[in-house]
C-alpha cells in the first residue's frame, strides 16, 4: 500500500449513507457543482486513476504527473471535508470502471465531461441510468448564448460571440458601450519585447511526498511516455492553485497585454499566466480568473486582453466543440473520422509504434477536416530531432521540457511552420493534445484543424495564419541566434510564397489574402520556382530528420 492509499484511509470519514458523484480528472474542484453546496458529510466522490487512458497516446510525462498529482490531492482535500472518497485504479474504459461501482454504491452525477472522449465512454451508463449527467457548472457562457450570438452562424467567428457575452452580461460595459470606447484592444498589443520590462521567472512548487510518490509512479510505469518530468514545476496542490494564480496576477497580468503575441529566447512566458492546465481542470476556476481579473487596477489594454482570451476565445472554442459534437456533424456535411487515436509522429520520430494493449473499441481517433488537402507526415523535429531553425527547434524543445509553450508560439511558429508544409492537420492535432498539459478534445481540436491549420476552412476564421521571416523577425529574438538570415535567406519565407502558390486555387478569392496574392503575382518566375524547390528540400529534409542549414540549401 502506498503512502497515498494510506493517508486516504486515515482521514476516510465515517462510514454512513452518502449520495455518490463520479468526479472526472478534469473537474477537480469543490467551488463548483454539488461539491459545492451539499453537505460533504452527506456527500462521495468518485475518483478513477485509469492507465488505460493514459496509454491511448503517448501522453507527455508532466501531463501524467499534473493529472495524478491534482488528483490525489483533491481526493485528500475532500476526505478532509468530511466527503467519502472511492479511489481506484481501473485499467479499463471509464464506464467499465464505474459500473460495479455503480452496482455497490448506487446511481451517481457527474458534471457533463467537457472532453468528448470521456462523455461518449460513459454514455452507456447514462442510457442505463446509474449515471447522470447535470450542468457542468464551470463554463461561463451557456450553448443558448452562442446561438443567440451567431444568429447567422457558421462561419462561427470569435468576435461576434465575445461582443454578444460582453454586452449580454454587462463585463466591461459601461451605459451599454464597451469600456474604453471599444471591445478590443487587440491592435495596441502587439509590441515585440525588447528585453524590458524584467519578465517573472517561472513559478517553483514545494515538492510532497504525495507529488514524489506520484514522480516514483511515473519513472516506474510511464518511463516510455516522452517528455520532461519536473516535480518543481508542478502544481498539485490546492495551494499550489492559489501560488500560481497570485503569481499570475501579481507577476503578469499588469503587462499581459503589450507583449502578448512576442517571443523571446530569453523568457519562455514572457507575461503569458500559464493558468491553462490548471484552469481546464478546474483546480483554478474561469469564473474567479474573470472575476480576480475585473477587480484588478490593471491598464484596460491588459485586463480587456485577459478577459478575452477566458470569456472570449477558451468559452468561444468549446461552444464550437459542442455545436459540431467535436467537427463530426458540421453543419454543412458530416466529416470523416479516423478510426483509432493518432500518435502525433510518434512512430516516425522513434522507429516503433505506440501501441495501446487495450485499444479501446469505442474510441475513434477524431474528425479528419483537411481544408488544403495536407498529406506530409509530422517532421520528427516535432519531437526534437534539430530542424537547423532556431524558431522551430527552440519551442520544440521548450515544449518537451515544460509540456507548455505561450499562443503565439503555437499559433506562428509551430502551426506555421507545419502549415507552410502541408503536414496533415490531424496528425499535428495529435501532436498538440500529447505534448501539452492543457490538451484535450474540446479545446486542442478547434484551436489546431480551426486555427492553427485552417483545415476547417472558414469556419473559425478568415484565413490561414500564416507568416514568412519578417513577422517572426519583427516579434521575437529567435533570428538573432539562427544560421540563416531572415531577411535574405530564411526558408520559411520562400516556404511562404511557395505555400500561397500551391493553394492558390483554393485562397487567392479570400479577401483577407488579396494583398499578399497581388504581391505573389509581381515574383518572378524564376524565384517562384526557387521557392518550390526550396519547399521540396525542406520537407524532404525534416522528414529525415536532416537538419537543414544556409549551404545545403537550393
Ligand atoms: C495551435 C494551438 C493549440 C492550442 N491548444 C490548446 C490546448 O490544447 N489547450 C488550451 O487550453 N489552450 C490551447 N490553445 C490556446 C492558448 O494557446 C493556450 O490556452 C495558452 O497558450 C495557455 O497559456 P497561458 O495559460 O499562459 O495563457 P494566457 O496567454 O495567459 O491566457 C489566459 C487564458 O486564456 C485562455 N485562452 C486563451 N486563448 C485561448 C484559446 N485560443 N482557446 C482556449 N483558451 C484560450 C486559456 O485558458 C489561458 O490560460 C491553443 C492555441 C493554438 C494556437
Ligand atoms: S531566420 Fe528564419 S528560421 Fe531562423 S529563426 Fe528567423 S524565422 Fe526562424
Amino acid at each position: 500500500m502506498g503512502l497515498f492509499t494510506e493517508e486516504l484511509e486515515r482521514r476516510q470519514p465515517p462510514k454512513q449513507r452518502r449520495r455518490w458523484l463520479f468526479v472526472p480528472y478534469d473537474q477537480l474542484s469543490d467551488g463548483i457543482g454539488p461539491l459545492s453546496r451539499e453537505n460533504p458529510r452527506g456527500l462521495g466522490i468518485v475518483l478513477v486513476e485509469n492507465p488505460w487512458k493514459a496509454a491511448r497516446r503517448p501522453y507527455h510525462k508532466q501531463k501524467l504527473a499534473l493529472i495524478l498529482a491534482n488528483l490525489r490531492h483533491f481526493a485528500l482535500e475532500q476526505a478532509n471535508r468530511g466527503v467519502a472518497v472511492k479511489h481506484v485504479v481501473a485499467n479499463a474504459p471509464y464506464h467499465a470502471a464505474l459500473e460495479p461501482l455503480i452496482q455497490e454504491l448506487g446511481p451517481m452525477r457527474t458534471m457533463v465531461p467537457a472532453e468528448r472522449e470521456l462523455r461518449t465512454d460513459l454514455q452507456v451508463l447514462v442510457d442505463k441510468e446509474g449515471l447522470t449527467f447535470i450542468h457542468h457548472e464551470g463554463w461561463l457562457t451557456s450553448p443558448e448564448q452562442f446561438q443567440a450570438s451567431a444568429l447567422k452562424g457558421p462561419p462561427w467567428r470569435m468576435d461576434s460571440f465575445y461582443r454578444y457575452i460582453r454586452r449580454d452580461t454587462g463585463v466591461l460595459m459601461s451605459d451599454n458601450k464597451p469600456e474604453g470606447g471599444k471591445f478590443s484592444f487587440d491592435a495596441e498589443n502587439r509590441l515585440p519585447w525588447k528585453g524590458t520590462p524584467a519578465p517573472p521567472d517561472p513559478p517553483a512548487f514545494p515538492r510532497d511526498p504525495i507529488k514524489e510518490e506520484v514522480g516514483e509512479l511515473i519513472r516506474k510505469k510511464f518511463s516510455h511516455h516522452p517528455g520532461r518530468l519536473d516535480l518543481d514545476a508542478l502544481p498539485g496542490t490546492r495551494e499550489d492553485a492559489e501560488a500560481l494564480w497570485s503569481w499570475a496576477k501579481c507577476e503578469c497580468l499588469p503587462r499581459f497585454g503589450p507583449y502578448e503575441d512576442a517571443m523571446s529566447l530569453k523568457s519562455r512566458g514572457l507575461f503569458h499566466t500559464r493558468i491553462s492546465a490548471l484552469m481546464n481542470i478546474h483546480r483554478l476556476l474561469p469564473e474567479r480568473a474573470v472575476s480576480d481579473a475585473l477587480a484588478m487596477d490593471l491598464p484596460l489594454a491588459s485586463k480587456e486582453g485577459f478577459i478575452r482570451q477566458v470569456l472570449g476565445w477558451r468559452e468561444f472554442v468549446n461552444h464550437v466543440h459542442g455545436a459540431t459534437d467535436g467537427f463530426r456533424n458540421l453543419p454543412t456535411n458530416p466529416l470523416p473520422t479516423y478510426p483509432s487515436p493518432g500518435d502525433g509522429g510518434y512512430r516516425l520520430w522513434s522507429g516503433k509504434s505506440w501501441e495501446s494493449k487495450r485499444a479501446p473499441k469505442n474510441l475513434d481517433g477524431g474528425a479528419g477536416p483537411n481544408e488544403l488537402g495536407f498529406e506530409t507526415p509530422l517532421p520528427p523535429v516535432y519531437w526534437g530531432k534539430k530542424s537547423g531553425l532556431t524558431c522551430l527547434d527552440h519551442v520544440v524543445s521548450t515544449v518537451w521540457e515544460d509540456g507548455h509553450s505561450h499562443h503565439i508560439t503555437r499559433l506562428m511558429i509551430l502551426s506555421n511552420v507545419a502549415t507552410l508544409l502541408d503536414v496533415q492537420p490531424r496528425e499535428l492535432t495529435d501532436w498538440f493534445w500529447i505534448a501539452y498539459t492543457d490538451a484535450y478534445d474540446w479545446v486542442v481540436e478547434p484551436n489546431v484543424l480551426g486555427m492553427g491549420t485552417f483545415a476547417l476552412g472558414e469556419l473559425l476564421t478568415t484565413k490561414p495564419y500564416v507568416s514568412g521571416a519578417a513577422y517572426i523577425n519583427r516579434m521575437s529574438d529567435y533570428c538573432s541566434e539562427c544560421a540563416f538570415n531572415p531577411k535574405t535567406n530564411c526558408p520559411i519565407t520562400p516556404l511562404y510564397w511557395a505555400f500561397l502558390a500551391r493553394h492558390e486555387q483554393k485562397l487567392r478569392h479570400n479577401p483577407r489574402l488579396s494583398m499578399p496574392y497581388v504581391s505573389l503575382k509581381k515574383r518572378s518566375q524564376g524565384l517562384r520556382e526557387k521557392d518550390r524547390a526550396i519547399f521540396q528540400t525542406l520537407r524532404d529534409a525534416l522528414a529525415a530528420a536532416q537538419p537543414v542549414t544556409p549551404k545545403n540549401m537550393p
